[in-house]
């Protein structure tokens, strides 16, 4: 099997926007009290001294496609109605997952059991802003690296979404990925731990089809209501 390549990401940069968004707060009618602004400005603070962004990826070629399936290498396949059509003359899909690590989930248990619920929610949002924002920069950069040899590359699709609902094929991404060298997981549920954690899929070909500017997000039911469609 190939081996994957594992990267340390850098850590970006969140802004309080990203962080109410994450958290599914509207303020578009009135300003944050100013406790809320000071206590979200010192969260996302510890935040930063917590999370330790790093993504695992690896090529995998494919083999064929179906109705609403996807065959790659070694006899696997992803099933989903989206993905054979995004990515239906993809020569490779690239596998890639991208975690923050688990002091800032430990941390989040330690102000759970200690009751402190507005630093939990703020937390858990600066969380989310920080593993959507190193996500889209490890794709990002994974991208521009197709993209200077002269490939093209699909918009990233994961498992989990509402055009790819079943979590199984998450088992077939830490086939290829061997996440557990960088200390990921799959639960009973096929859910990452940690779970601030993602995991995503791209195409990759000398000729793709053109979707003009579309993400996954243009083929989900759930984009005017999911926090994380805006997070980033
Ligand atoms: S709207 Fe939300 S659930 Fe739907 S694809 Fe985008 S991020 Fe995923």
């Amino acid at each position: 099997m190939k081996e994957p390549i594992i990267w340390e990401i850098p850590i970006p940069e969140i802004t309080l926007d990203e962080v109410f968004q994450a958290e599914g707060a509207d303020y578009s009618q009135r300003p944050p009290h100013p406790r809320t602004v000071k206590l979200h400005r010192k969260i996302m603070e510890e935040a930063a001294s917590l999370v330790r962004p790093t993504a695992i990826w690896i090529e995998v070629d494919v083999t064929g496609i179906g109705a609403g399936e996807l065959f790659l290498e070694d006899g696997y396949k992803f099933s989903s109605n989206l993905l054979p059509n995004v990515a239906r003359t993809a020569e490779k899909m690239l596998l890639i997952s991208t975690t923050i690590g688990t002091a800032i989930e430990e941390r989040l248990t330690e102000y759970k059991e200690a009751g402190k619920m507005s630093e939990l929610y703020a937390l858990d949002a600066c969380a989310t802003a920080f593993v959507a924002k190193a996500g889209t920069t490890a794709m990002s950069q994974v991208e521009d690296a197709y993209h200077r040899v002269g490939l093209k590359t699909t918009f990233p699709m994961g498992p989990g979404h509402s055009y790819w609902k079943g979590l199984e094929d998450m088992q077939v991404i830490f086939h290829f990925l061997q996440a557990e060298r960088i200390g990921l997981h799959l639960n009973d549920s096929n859910l990452i731990i940690p779970t601030k954690s993602v995991a995503m899929v791209m195409g990759v070909g000398r000729d793709l089809p053109d979707f003009k500017g579309k993400t996954h997000c243009n083929f989900c039911n759930l984009q005017t209501t999911c926090p994380l469609s805006q997070a980033v």
